[in-house]
């Protein structure tokens, strides 16, 4: 989460913002996709409020 080297995004800003549905319970985040795929929700973290982990693009 923390780390902020991108090997292959020469000039990307880092993180895209993008939305995000909860596998678990359907709710719907802003998230940010990391370079490697992880998604962190916006004010969130890695996690929903669920508990659930497992989230798949929305938008
Ligand atoms: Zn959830």
């Amino acid at each position: 989460m923390m780390q902020h080297a991108t090997p292959d995004a020469p000039d990307a800003g880092g993180e895209r913002k993008t939305a995000v549905q909860c596998d678990a319970c359907q709710s719907i985040f802003t998230a940010e996709i990391d370079g490697d795929g992880a998604v962190f929700l916006i004010g969130m973290g890695d996690q929903c409020n669920c508990g659930g982990t497992e989230f798949h693009r929305f938008a």
